[in-house]
C-alpha cells in the first residue's frame, strides 16, 4: 500500500474510533488557545485546563493579562512547570495581541510565529482549530504514531514530519487527524506501556514499527 492510500484508510479508521476527537485543552476564546498550549508544554491538558480558570478569573481579558505583572502571571502558572518562561511569553503574547493585532489572534501562520513561545507545533493548532484552516500538528504523539503506523519512516524531527505529512494527508483532514492521534496515543498506542497492538483498529495494516 503506498504511504498516501495508508494514509486515508488510517484517516477513516480513526474518525471511526474517535468521532469526536478536538482539542483538549479548554477555551471559550481563541486567545485563550494560545495562553493554553504555551501552558501545555511539558504540563497535562487536564492540568493546564484547571490553572487557566484562575488566571482568567483575575486577567479576563488579553488586555488585563498584558498589564498583568509577570511575576504575578508566574506565581498562577508554576504548577504547569516553567513558571518564569511560560509567564515570559504569556505577557509578551498578551502584549502584542494588543499592540499589533487589535487584540485578536492573526490569522497567518508566518504572524503566530512571531509570537513569543509560539513554534509550528502551536501554530498549526491554531490554524486548525481556531480557524479552520488546514494544519497537522506535530506533537509527541503524533511523531511517536506515524513512525509506528509507517506513515513515516524513522523521522523524529517536527517540522520535517509536518513535511512529510503534508505530501500524504488531504489539507482539510489534518487538523482532526492530528487530535485523533492524540486520543489514540493516550489509550491504544501509548508511549510509557507497550502499545495495545490486540486491540487496535489499525493492526492489520499498521507497520509496527515498535
Ligand atoms: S497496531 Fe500497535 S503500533 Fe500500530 S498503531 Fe496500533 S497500537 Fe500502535
Amino acid at each position: 500500500m503506498t504511504k498516501e492510500k495508508l494514509a486515508l484508510e488510517v484517516i477513516e479508521r480513526l474518525k471511526k474510533e474517535y468521532p469526536d476527537a478536538g482539542c483538549t485543552l479548554d477555551y471559550d476564546e481563541a486567545w485563550k488557545l494560545l495562553v493554553s498550549v504555551r501552558l501545555a508544554a511539558q504540563c497535562t491538558d487536564a492540568r493546564v485546563n484547571v490553572v487557566v480558570e484562575g488566571l482568567y478569573e483575575k486577567y479576563p481579558s488579553v488586555e488585563a493579562l498584558a498589564e498583568a505583572d509577570v511575576g504575578d502571571i508566574e506565581a498562577i502558572v508554576r504548577p504547569c512547570g516553567l513558571g518564569r518562561s511560560k509567564a515570559r511569553d504569556i505577557s509578551g503574547c498578551m502584549k502584542q495581541l494588543r499592540d499589533e493585532h487589535g487584540g485578536k489572534i492573526p490569522r497567518d501562520f508566518d504572524a503566530l510565529l512571531k509570537l513569543p513561545g509560539v513554534g509550528r507545533k502551536s501554530a498549526n493548532l491554531i490554524m486548525g482549530d481556531v480557524f479552520g484552516e488546514p494544519a497537522i500538528v506535530t506533537d509527541t504523539h503524533c511523531i511517536r504514531l506515524v513512525n509506528r503506523i509507517g506513515l513515516v519512516d524513522g523521522i523524529k524531527e517536527p517540522k520535517k514530519v509536518e513535511m512529510a505529512l503534508w505530501k500524504i494527508i488531504p489539507p482539510e483532514e489534518g487538523s482532526d487527524f492530528c487530535h485523533r492521534l492524540v486520543y489514540h496515543g493516550r489509550d491504544v498506542c501509548t508511549a510509557r506501556t507497550k502499545p495495545y497492538c490486540e486491540k487496535c483498529c489499525l493492526q492489520d495494516i499498521c507497520a509496527k514499527n515498535i
